[in-house]
């Protein structure tokens, strides 16, 4: 198949919006997406949406940009500024105010995440746990197409600042070096497999052949695997990226794929599985996670036939994350408790082999913080949180407690249980984001 990309600018030619969308949905398209990216492509639109339902099929709704993600006021500010027909700058100026108001990087990616290098900000690299760097390839700030709650949004529109990524691979290596904590390295974007195979080979190649003993595994963020499988079997460069997975392998390390699926319907088609066989030839182990998202996968029955699925075809589920708190989180958020339902209730269904995954876990500022329930001990009702990755790596598995909350949506909603003042890792936490040496250091 041949790859055709849709944007905001040409996706009115897909012949299934042309036969399916009224005009009130166009325009909402047209409107949201001038805030938030949106790309689609041909497979997408092929194989994996139901148009004879695709108001409420998840896979619409996790790539055509939709009505409810803009806040009544932002939507309301873009389509008048679009009425009355504002010069670009002024138009530019207010679509960049209301991104800077959906908290565009989350977790303090930007200020605390970045690793030093002597003096040299190494601003393609964000190190926040010590066993894993994530490096930003400068080849990989897309994707096939673009998820509509995707949190590193930011990347995908011209925002001046607010982008990673590197061509600095000796800068890389020259850090790792500095790391022996570090046994992981993870490409990630956009998505690290949308790079060609020499793309990818011109960053694999210096570390393989670098001294760098501590590397144990290299994970590639992706995914290609439901959004363009023909990456790994009949594009023209299919085999070379192949090589490139063999050549890894063949250096006694282990290519994992960070692999994000977030419905069973993208695993349904042929071309999938086909890609999925063909990767696993090459010896890389496919792991599998995804966000919680309202509208496209919050049921237990969705995860425990996605985790089922998945243990079927030799992936490994790996984490169920929440909604962060960035873009449209407010659209497609899922309170704290019900999110640990669905968890529940999945797992009670599918067996030990799925019983990998791990969450509902919340990407946050200390670290990936795990809702392991809602509880009630003595009288209080309260929710059971740990860390599963802290800033500090000693804070994980701390099991810690907050105040119930029917409608906590993120860690920031959240007050600690029992009449403490603060979270047991706050103190510390404050104190890491505000000393620069410190920061350094991580
Ligand atoms: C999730 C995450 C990792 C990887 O964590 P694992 O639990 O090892 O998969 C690394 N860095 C950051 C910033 C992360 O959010
Ligand atoms: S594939 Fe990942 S990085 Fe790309 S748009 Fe989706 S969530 Fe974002």
């Amino acid at each position: 198949m041949r790859f055709e990309n849709y944007t905001a600018h040409n996706y009115k030619s897909i012949p299934q919006i042309i036969n399916n969308l009224t005009p009130e949905h166009i325009h909402n398209i047209d409107i949201v997406s001038r805030v938030l990216p949106f790309k689609t492509n041909n497979y997408v639109a092929n194989e994996l949406i139901d148009w004879s339902n695709y108001l409420n099929d998840p896979m619409f709704i996790l790539n055509f940009p939709q009505h409810g993600m803009l806040k009544k006021e932002h939507f309301s500010k873009v389509e008048l500024a679009i009425k009355n027909n504002l010069p670009t700058t002024k138009l530019n100026e207010i679509i960049d105010q209301i991104r800077k108001e959906l908290n565009p990087h989350p977790a303090g990616q930007m200020e605390h995440n970045v690793p030093f290098l002597g003096e040299q900000r190494l601003s393609g690299l964000q190190h926040k746990y010590h066993e894993t760097v994530l490096f930003f390839a400068a080849h990989s700030q897309s994707c096939h197409a673009h998820c509509t709650f995707c949190f590193r949004w930011p990347q995908f529109v011209n925002m001046q600042g607010y982008r990673f990524s590197s061509r600095e691979i000796e800068s890389l290596i020259a850090y790792l070096k500095l790391h022996p904590e570090v046994t992981d390295i993870l490409f990630t974007g956009g998505d690290s497999l949308i790079m060609s195979a020499e793309q990818l080979n011109f960053y694999i190649e210096p570390i393989l052949k670098a001294d760098l003993p501590h590397i144990q595994s290299i994970r590639f963020g992706t995914k290609t695997l439901t959004y363009w499988p023909f990456r790994f079997t009949s594009d023209k460069d299919a085999d070379d990226l192949l090589r490139v997975f063999d050549k890894i392998a063949a250096s006694g390390r282990h290519v994992a794929f960070m692999a994000h699926i977030n419905h069973p319907k993208e695993m349904a088609p042929t071309a999938f599985r086909d890609a999925v066989k063909r990767v696993r030839n090459t010896g890389a182990e496919i792991r599998a996670q995804a966000p919680l998202m309202q509208y496209i996968n919050d049921s237990p029955e969705i995860w425990r036939d996605m985790w089922n699925e998945q243990v079927k075809l030799g992936i490994i589920p790996y984490y169920m994350f929440v909604a962060r708190d960035t873009g449209a989180q407010h659209y497609f958020a899922v309170s704290l408790e019900r999110a640990w339902h669905i968890f529940r209730d999945a797992y009670q269904q599918v067996s030990g082999l799925a019983r990998t995954v791990r969450g509902p876990s919340m990407s946050a500022g200390p670290g990936k913080v795990h809702v392991i329930g809602v509880t009630e001990i003595q009288g209080q009702k309260v929710f059971v949180l740990q860390f599963l990755q802290g800033r500090n790596a000693d804070w994980a598995l701390k099991p810690f407690f907050a105040q119930y909350d029917p409608n906590a949506i993120w860690l920031n909603d959240l007050k600690p249980a029992f009449g403490e003042s603060e979270f047991f890792f706050e103190k510390e936490y404050k104190l890491i984001l505000h000393s620069k040496e410190i920061v350094s250091l991580i």
